[in-house]
């Protein structure tokens, strides 16, 4: 697989001003690198997927209202998708996101590329930062659904849906916080900015979680201080390397060739 900067600049404008855009997304390029925070917040409730979920939870929380299963129940519901979310979003993260089969498959390359590929190759380009609605939302539905209807019926499942659509907003404000340049005053935001960023930079098989670090403490992917786990060559790629690329070009394909390695080149190139 032969780098190509030219062929992949052309593609990235062609990608760009395939976006219908208005807004704040008008305009072509958003760095939260080179963000302010109040910036950050216009883009945030400008993006699509969330005026989707915002939308979404509050038209749960009307069907909850007039199929109200009772006030135990729907605390049971919210409590218990609360608890479910981080530990389904740690097994994706680490299973299907950085399982390395979804490149392997001309289907779900694209796909990989949206969720994923694009946001380790640069972290602080904040169109590819956010989850795509079409894989979120059903995976949010998946997870608190079923069980909300088994335990307060079609009230229940959209007090499950509520809960999941309000916690991915939440999640998805500390994602953006954690990959923009200024330091939280809150401890809490510290933490987790620092160990996401040990995601990004350090080693991409440790701390899978973004709010919520149970689960890799629990399964032993915690690497708190970058102590554990060795610096990772392929923390920018995910293991989609030239040889790689070569056996499956689908994502290379889709990206007009790899590319610059990190992060710093692809936007000196830009
Ligand atoms: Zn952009
Ligand atoms: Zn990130
Ligand atoms: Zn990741």
């Amino acid at each position: 697989m032969v780098r190509n900067k030219n062929e992949w600049r052309r593609r990235m404008a062609e990608k760009d001003s395939l976006f219908a855009r208005f807004g704040f997304w008008k305009s072509r390029k958003h760095y939260l690198n080179k963000m302010t925070l109040r910036e950050l917040i216009v883009a945030y409730f400008q993006y699509y997927a969330i005026q989707a979920y915002l939308a979404i939870g509050t038209v749960s929380l009307v069907v909850l209202a007039m199929n109200f299963p009772g006030v135990v129940p729907t605390l049971i519901v919210v409590g218990l998708s609360s608890l479910a979310y981080p530990l389904a979003w740690y097994l994706l993260h680490r299973y299907i996101l950085h399982g390395q089969f979804l490149y392997r498959m001309p289907l779900t390359a694209p796909v990989w590329k949206r969720i994923h590929y694009d946001h380790h190759q640069d972290p602080y380009d904040l169109e590819v930062l956010f989850g795509a609605l079409y894989t979120t939302l059903p995976t949010v539905a998946i997870v608190t659904m079923p069980m909300g209807w088994l335990i307060g019926g079609i009230g229940g499942a959209f007090a499950g849906l509520a809960t999941g659509v309000f916690v991915t907003c939440f999640y998805e404000f500390c994602h953006c916080i954690q990959h923009l340049a200024y330091k939280p005053k809150s401890e809490f935001l510290k933490r987790i900015k620092k160990w996401h960023m040990s995601h990004h930079f350090h080693n991409e098989n440790g701390n899978f979680g973004i709010t919520n670090y149970v689960w890799d403490r629990a399964f032993g992917t915690f690497d708190p201080e970058n102590t554990v786990l060795a610096k990772s060559p392929t923390v920018f790629n995910l293991g989609y390397t030239e040889e790689e690329a070569v056996k499956y070009p689908w994502v290379a394909r889709v990206s007009g060739g790899l590319g610059p390695a990190t992060p710093r080149e692809r936007r000196i190139s830009d």
